[in-house]
């Protein structure tokens, strides 16, 4: 940190007379890239040290990055600085910039003016003191969500369906009854098994009541900071604020590609909602049973069972852990033209001894990276599947390329006795997607450590690693690998991946119809027309397009994505709407194309950020995006 300050004192201390791309804008990447790095490293440690000591030193070290980065972006210098470079790029001085760096100059100026660096100094203050507000608000916010705690009382012999491990880990009371809680790994089994329907709909209306007193007037104010934020801006909403820097750009790209999912969307679901409650009717033995948002989870679970009755624990077999990473390994190696080759233990710097390393090589041998695989579930340690960064890529001074090392960190079983580390397929499917980040990562050709990698916009993303999940669910790829550890001459049946994928398709329709319906009500309530109550605007949008919640409950108050995601949900079906869509040359093309491979690596996980993410997108596809592919993945037709 001392020696970002002192190289952060050199840049602000700069004649501007004699400014150049140099001392500017490769200097601030070159200040950020190395604190980026530390920061990055730190995050880690502190994700998945074994040592309790080692994360908590480092979750103290990483505040403290935190404040550093703030103290970066409002730094009065750093922006004199980029104004002067800028000033002398519209003057006869002008150096000739790659389009690239044209792309960082009108970026930098941006971010600047989005913290209102241009506006007066009084106005420019209240920004500021916006946004802190609005930070206030957000992490109390945040805060009375994950301190909320609830619980209903229920007798063991209520929990119809539920098995017994799962009632037997439940708290009991002296009264004989069981405490049944809020949080996921008590809620999701009983919204999904639970055959006593009362129980589970006193659980979904406390779950939709998480936060409420706390959070209503909160959620409030901090849509309306956000709105007033984006006025003094120069914007017309927060969500013209937040797209702009997206993919999407304008709010109403957003709204109309909401609009054509909803309305394709909405005509399948008709039928899928109307089999579900047919199903309940069939079920409860009441011809006059209505279905209700409680039993979405309970019914689409059951319909899937009775139509495609595939045993998950039997396919695991399939899948022991050593064959899965080679066969996902030499998949990726065969597309993209890269070699992984693994590091002997004992000869890299490693935080745990189960850790592995493997270098990343071009087909001329040349190093692309490094990444760490860190797999197996431990105290402490971060407990879902993600990609973590040590070290970005970027071009030196001296024309080397520093390139990138990541880290994956899963929750695979280990192995147990004769028998390997099995993994569930939806697993398999995760590693696949986490290594699309992993790849994304080190596959970086940018200049600038700003745009490499997985430095791309938001809703950009999730497309590079949402991409490669095909991967796990093909036959052709799977046929490669998916072999019974017990038995390798018995590869995966065909059929069988036919149904697991006939079971994904099944309940898609309504899950990206909820998606739909929750994006929408971000951007209804982030919109030009501020809502009276956001909770109630959320209450009806939720209720007009997925299914009616419970009266008198209130979901905004306790959705987590309010925070970091606001005017931003749509993002996750634009990802899989694009994943759906890169892959479509795949499907008509070859799932194992390796020259199709080669212009997905060089189009769209090189640039990364170094050109605008359309544009990338375009140059695979030769045409814009579509969502054909999307709805033909889903069976719903288009048109
Ligand atoms: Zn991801």
């Amino acid at each position: 940190m001392a020696e970002c300050r002192a190289e952060q004192k050199v840049i602000g201390d700069q004649d501007l007379s004699k400014i150049s791309l140099k001392s500017s804008l490769r200097a601030l990447d070159s200040l950020r890239f190395i604190a980026g790095c530390d920061h990055s490293r730190i995050y880690l440690l502190m994700s998945v040290h074994p040592q309790k000591e080692i994360r908590e030193a480092a979750q103290v070290i990483q505040q403290e990055w935190q404040t550093y980065d703030i103290e970066l972006t409002y730094d009065e210098k750093l922006y004199s600085v980029v104004k002067a470079f800028a000033a002398k790029q519209s003057s006869s001085k002008a150096e000739k910039l790659e389009p690239e760096e044209e792309k960082l100059l009108a970026e930098s100026l941006r971010s600047y003016r989005r913290l209102g660096f241009e506006l007066a100094p009084e106005k420019r203050n209240e920004v500021k003191i916006l946004f802190q507000e609005l930070h206030r608000i957000e992490s109390s916010f945040s805060k009375n969500i994950q301190e909320y705690k609830d619980e209903i009382f229920v007798l063991p012999n209520e929990l119809i369906g539920m098995d017994a491990n799962f009632i037997a880990s439940l708290t009991k009371k002296e009264t004989g009854k069981v405490s049944l809680g809020l949080d996921y790994p008590t809620f999701l089994p009983i919204m999904e098994f639970c055959e006593n329907e009362s129980i589970r709909a006193r659980l979904l209306e406390r779950k939709y009541k998480t936060a409420e007193v706390s959070n209503r007037s909160q959620l409030n104010k901090m849509v309306e900071l956000r709105m007033q934020i984006a006025r003094q801006l120069g914007y017309k909403s927060w969500n013209h604020f937040v797209m702009e820097e997206r993919m999407a750009k304008d709010p109403a790209r957003v709204d109309a590609f909401l609009k054509e999912l909803e309305g394709q969307l909405r005509r399948s679901a008709a039928k899928d909602f109307a089999d579900l409650a047919a199903l309940k009717a069939e079920h409860t033995t009441n011809p006059k049973a209505e279905f209700k948002a409680w039993d979405f989870y309970f019914y689409s679970s059951l319909r899937k069972k009775r139509l495609f009755a595939v045993d998950s624990q039997e396919i695991r077999h399939y899948f022991p852990l050593p064959q899965l990473l080679d066969g996902m390994f030499g998949v990726f190696r065969d597309l993209f033209g890269i070699k992984i080759i693994e590091e002997k233990a004992g000869s890299f710097y490693s935080w745990h001894p189960e850790l592995r390393l493997f270098k990343v090589e071009d087909e001329d041998a040349s190093g692309l990276g490094y990444f760490y695989l860190d797999l197996h579930p431990r105290e402490g340690k971060y407990n879902h599947a993600a990609a973590f960064g040590l070290t970005g890529g970027r071009l030196l001074e001296n024309g080397e390329y520093q390139r990138p090392v990541k880290a994956m960190v899963c929750n695979f079983p280990r192995a147990q006795g004769n028998e390997p580390a099995l993994i569930p397929h939806r697993e398999v499917e995760t590693l696949f997607h986490e290594f699309g980040h992993i790849l994304h990562g080190i596959l970086t050709q940018a200049k600038y450590a700003q745009f490499s990698g997985t430095s791309v916009a938001w809703d950009f993303v999730e497309a590079p690693s949402q991409i490669l999940e095909n991967w796990a669910w093909d036959y052709q790829s799977l046929k490669r690998f998916a072999k019974d550890w017990r038995d390798s001459s018995k590869v995966i049946p065909e059929d069988l991946v036919f149904k697991m994928q006939a079971a994904k398709k099944a309940g898609n329709v309504l899950h990206y119809l909820r998606q739909v319906s929750l994006a929408r009500a971000d951007v209804t309530i982030h919109g030009e027309i501020a809502p009276c109550d956001a909770i109630e605007a959320t209450n009806e949008v939720l209720s007009r397009i997925f299914l009616p919640v419970p009266p008198k409950t209130a979901f905004a108050a306790g959705w987590g994505h309010m925070v970091g995601y606001a005017g931003g949900y749509y993002g996750y079906a634009w990802a899989d709407v694009m994943a759906a869509d890169l892959f479509s040359r795949f499907k008509n093309e070859g799932i194992l194309n390796a020259s199709l491979g080669r212009q997905l690596r060089r189009e769209i996980y090189e640039p990364g950020g170094s050109r605008d993410e359309n544009v990338s997108l375009e140059a695979f596809l030769g045409r814009p995006l579509s969502n054909t592919a999307f709805f033909e993945d889903l069976g719903v037709a288009a048109g």
